[in-house]
């Protein structure tokens, strides 16, 4: 598309609580200012004029970004003034927002207005254009996403995932249980790795599936999908990534498998909810529809022990004649951010889970960006607590059959496990005890997420009856540093008594769905693992 043809938008405002100049040598000061896009000629801009007029700062739509630094605060940077005769020279202001709701429609439009300004591959009139970095590139840090592709386009690690049975067997179950969502239709598939829910798709019938990848994965699938010539002519593989990518028509159903250890990680669920705005027919049909996060708080002693272990090697003064000790501080703080990956037994849990739902059909993918769950439990048993465990599930909600792929613990395990946030603080509770805290998940740029966990529990004994005093312990945790720790033995002594009161049974691996208020009460009431006995 040429750039005379961008679409002619309203003229738009927004009032700012401060901008400053960024290249100013001098402290400039703040003042606050007027936000205006604007299309004139052709040329989208925007420009910031402080309200008493003493500055004004124009940017080229076509090369402006937009960074967040908090949640009223940005900094939006262009390769060079819009009008002023400093072409050669980038320019920066500082902004700054009076409320989070001014903040989140400004972000909103300058989404809008520059995804007009340029389009990728278009040319101006002063020479060839950079190729605007698409939203992928813009949020993901290039090295990450380096790494995370070369990973993806290896066949060692697709035959991982396609050896998890439990993974694989459910998608095929919930594809050709669900036919009906499939035969005649046009399928979309997510990151389509090898292209095996691709062929599960066409094996169900589906009229075309387009098998998007971005990796070099996608040359495999070609390869493997033309070994297959009963799916052959109904499968077109695509490479390249879902954010940047144009189909010929829109999809009656889309199917992907973007999960990460604790449902988020590795940011795909953006990429599906982004692929969902753009490919997905309004009526369409989402394979897997929603996914939970579970929480239950956890006790386990053996597994504490062993992480504070690891940083008793910076405890020797004489190591070869050093004194390791200066940065024992900083292994054991580094040990407690990794989050734990191993499968558990489920007798750990000292509470009920809770879960948090995620609707793939609804979420937008800002939406992914911060995670605040607050946490509330009742302790089952009086023991000392030592973080949160957490698994996920997700639902398959077809027309005939709704079907749950589940990582719990205790369930069979999958190539996910289960994840623990460990405290290096841990706390103590008595039976019947509230458990408060939040979990705060803050994405990356190195596709996943920062995780803030506070865990509050009152005192028990003499002080507690007057008020109680608050037992607190917070940790933070970086989800794309995890501790596999799979190889460990697990020695659980048996529980003479079952420390819990059972909770009462519901599978929802195969449930046929009967009527409207049954679909209903699925997605409303958690299907508790029935292998968990509490
Ligand atoms: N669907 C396959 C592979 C799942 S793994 C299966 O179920 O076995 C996720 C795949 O999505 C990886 O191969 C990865 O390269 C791809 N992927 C991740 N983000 C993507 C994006 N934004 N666009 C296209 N492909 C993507």
């Amino acid at each position: 598309m040429e750039v005379s043809s961008v679409k002619k938008l309203e003229q738009m405002e927004f009032s700012l609580d401060s901008v400053t100049d960024l290249s100013s040598s001098s402290v400039s000061s703040s003042s606050p200012a007027v936000a205006t896009f604007s299309c004139v000629d052709g040329v989208t801009e925007l420009r910031f004029m402080q309200s008493d007029s003493t500055h004004c700062f124009n940017f080229d739509l076509a090369s402006a970004q937009l960074f967040k630094l908090g949640p009223v605060h940005f900094i939006c940077v262009s390769d060079s003034s819009s009008s002023s005769e400093e072409k050669s020279f980038s320019q920066g202001v500082n902004i700054k927002f009076k409320t989070e709701k001014d903040s989140k429609a400004f972000c909103d439009s300058f989404e809008e207005w520059t995804k007009d300004a340029v389009v990728q591959g278009s040319s101006l009139q002063n020479g060839t254009v950079s190729a605007k970095k698409s939203k992928f590139d813009n949020k993901i840090e290039a090295s990450s996403a380096k790494m995370y592709f070369h990973y993806y386009g290896q066949l060692l690690h697709q035959q991982n995932m396609l050896q998890d049975y439990v993974r694989t067997g459910t998608y095929y179950a919930a594809v050709m249980e669900n036919r009906s969502d499939f035969a005649g239709r046009v399928v979309v598939d997510v990151g389509a790795g090898s292209g095996i829910l691709s062929m599960f798709a066409a094996q169900a019938g589906a009229k075309h599936v387009y098998a998007v990848e971005a990796s070099e994965m996608a040359e495999y699938a070609r390869k493997l999908i033309a070994g297959n010539p009963l799916f052959a002519e109904r499968i077109t593989v695509i490479k390249g990534k879902v954010e940047d990518i144009e189909l010929p028509e829109k999809a009656d159903i889309l199917i992907s498998e973007p999960m990460g250890t604790l449902l988020v990680n590795e940011r795909m669920l953006e990429s599906y909810v982004i692929a969902r705005d753009r490919f997905m027919s309004p009526k369409g049909k989402m394979f897997p529809t929603v996914g939970r996060i579970h929480m239950a708080p956890f006790s386990d002693e053996f597994l504490f022990i062993e992480m504070a272990n690891k940083a008793m090697f910076w405890q020797q003064q004489n190591y070869y004649g050093v004194d390791l000790t200066p940065l024992y501080g900083s292994a054991h703080q580094g040990y407690f951010s990794q989050p734990v990956v191993d499968a558990f037994d489920p007798r750990v849990l000292v509470a009920p889970p809770m879960f948090h739902m995620i609707d793939f059909t609804q979420m937008k993918e800002e939406d992914f960006y911060e995670i605040d769950i607050p946490l509330k439990f009742t302790a089952s048993m009086c023991t000392r607590l030592h973080g949160l465990a957490c698994w996920f599930d997700v639902l398959f909600d077809g027309s005939t059959v709704q079907r749950w792929l589940t990582t719990a613990p205790g369930a069979p395990t999958t190539h996910w496990y289960q994840i623990r946030c460990v405290l290096s603080q841990p706390i103590y509770v008595m039976a019947g005890q509230e458990i408060t805290g939040r979990l705060h998940l803050i994405a990356h740029s190195a596709q996943s997420y920062t995780i803030d966990l506070t865990l509050s529990a009152k005192m028990w004994g003499p002080g507690a009856s007057q008020g109680g005093i608050l037992q607190s312990s917070t940790c933070k945790f970086d989800l794309k540093e995890p501790y596999y720790r799979m190889s460990q033995p697990q020695a659980y002594p048996v529980a003479q008594e079952p420390p819990l009161q059972p909770q009462p049974e519901l599978s929802t691996q195969d449930i046929q769905t009967q009527n409207d208020e049954l679909e209903e009460e699925l997605l409303q009431q958690p299907p508790q693992n029935p292998s968990t006995q509490l």
